[in-house]
């Protein structure tokens, strides 16, 4: 039996996301676990037969059982292993708590965690393994709180800030301007390292060029990395690793162990760019 064949003999829903007008993903929905609306954004759950459970944000993948891995520990261990001494940390976003759980492996003084929307935690806690636990670590600190606005109005300095946004529409876009940077930058240790998802090389190069010219006046280091996401558009995903001090690639620790995607050769090797990346996010 090929696998269409194996695939048509359950019937379930099939849920799309269009990456662009005449293409994208599907999944079958094999249940629905949950359907909500907050003032923010509607928030599905529901389980596929290959990747588990999904999280699902006005109609986009955020994450998967099976594949999450791939984007956390590629968000979070590059700025892990290069910080000389990362103890105060910072991620905005990032409300199903995957970029938190990978945070905590280290031995940090504290971790806040601002997420703008309280339903998506709650959803979270509740169908993704993984957040409560986190949550329930004393260094965790969760703030619901706009991200943009957090960012105003703190005196707090921290080593590592991660922006574990969703796609720059909604209260998310200013988590993409340039003026929500200059903040980022202001919150800082001297040593400080910010890693920002950026979308997809292949749909989103526009977006990340724009972003390249007013980081490169923003910070002395930008760098470009790459990750594989099997769900998300494209299958490869574009991180920027930022800092005025420190770049990635004097190693100062060893990543934890169990983990499944990340290691030093895969951190080395994240950085090279292929060539129509090259050509114009290092000509500026
Ligand atoms: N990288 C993942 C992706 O693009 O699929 C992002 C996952 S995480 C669930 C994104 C989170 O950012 C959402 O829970 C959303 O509510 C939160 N968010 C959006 N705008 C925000 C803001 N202004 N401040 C804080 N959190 C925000």
């Amino acid at each position: 039996m090929s696998i269409k064949e194996k695939a048509s003999t359950k019937e379930f829903p099939e849920i799309k996301e269009y990456h662009a007008t005449s293409c994208g993903i599907f999944f079958k929905r094999k249940k629905l676990l949950c359907t909500k609306n907050s003032p923010y954004q509607k928030i599905e759950v529901f389980e596929n037969e290959y990747f588990g459970r999904i999280l699902i944000l006005d109609g986009l993948v955020q994450t998967t059982e099976r594949d999450e891995f791939f984007y956390h520990e590629m968000l979070v261990h590059p700025a892990f292993v290069a910080h000389p001494l990362p103890q105060n940390i910072l991620i905005i976003g990032g409300g199903d708590g995957g970029g938190l759980k990978e945070i905590l492996c280290y031995p940090i003084e504290q971790v806040y965690l601002v997420e703008i929307d309280p339903l998506v935690v709650e959803v979270s806690k509740k169908y993704f393994p993984w957040l409560l636990p986190s949550l329930k670590d004393k260094r965790s600190k969760l703030l619901i709180a706009d991200g943009r606005e957090f960012l105003k109005e703190t005196d707090r300095k921290f080593d590592v800030v991660i922006v574990d946004s969703s796609d720059p529409v909604g209260p998310s876009l200013p988590l993409h301007e340039k003026d929500f940077f200059e903040d980022l930058k202001n919150c800082l240790n001297p040593e400080g390292v910010v890693v920002t998802q950026l979308g997809s090389p292949l749909y989103h190069l526009d977006s990340i060029t724009k972003k390249n010219i007013f980081l490169k006046k923003l910070f002395k280091l930008v760098f470009f990395y790459l990750a594989p996401v099997p769900t998300y558009p494209g299958g490869s995903w574009c991180f920027a690793f930022l800092s005025d001090k420190v770049g990635p690639f004097a190693i100062k620790r060893n990543p934890p162990s169990g983990l499944k995607y990340f290691n030093l050769e895969i951190h080395q090797a994240a950085f090279a760019l292929p060539a129509f990346m090259r050509s114009v996010l290092c000509k500026t």
